[in-house]
């Protein structure tokens, strides 16, 4: 039995980080055909709740430290984290292909070059990527890898309950925060 019940945690925190000089952000053509490929042709579904709707594309490692990093570095830490297991892949429209694509490149480029080389990216809905609470640019990587560590089937609850449960408490947070300051809101 379980010392303690389960419960919501609440946190804040800020970040600081440096930024290594780097040209102007511009859309490579290898970009484009990546998301191309994933969005249009693969039809890869939302990393975290598999969703089809408002898809995003992700750089695992973001295009602006790119030139600081080390690339066979990277290449393992993508490997490890394998977000192209065959649990995602089985998900999207054209599975074959995508294991075709990411076969073919461990083949012929064994370390990642690009920051836009498919391995170095992931699909995920507009809530799974930059919303509050829920996106993976605004949730710390613990809790984030957490939520992506809970299993699809079968868990206490599945990964979909449990941002639900996150989304609405922040709801509930705002309604009680404008009742606080007086700010009524007659529907
Ligand atoms: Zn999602």
């Amino acid at each position: 039995m379980a010392d303690l019940i389960e419960h919501f945690k609440k946190g804040t925190f800020e970040e600081q980080y440096w930024l290594p000089a780097h040209n102007k952000r511009r859309e490579s053509s290898l970009f484009r055909n990546n998301k191309y490929l994933l969005k249009n042709i693969i039809k890869a579904p939302c990393w975290v709740c598999f969703t089809q709707q408002e898809l995003e594309v992700h750089h695992v490692f973001e295009w602006a430290f790119w030139e600081a990093l080390e690339k066979q570095k990277i290449t393992n830490m993508l490997k490890a984290i394998s977000f192209y297991d065959d649990e995602y892949i089985s998900q999207a429209e054209k599975p074959e292909v995508l294991h075709e694509m990411i076969d073919e490149l461990e083949e012929d480029e064994p370390v990642l070059k690009s920051p836009d080389d498919l391995r170095n990216l992931v699909v995920l809905c507009k809530k799974h990527h930059r919303l509050k609470f829920t996106g993976i640019h605004s949730i710390s990587f613990p809790i984030w890898l957490a939520v992506a560590g809970v299993p699809s089937e079968g868990g206490i609850l599945t990964r979909e309950q449990i941002l639900t449960a996150v989304e609405r408490v922040q709801q509930l947070d705002s309604a009680l925060s404008s009742y606080a300051s007086k700010d009524y809101k007659f529907l």
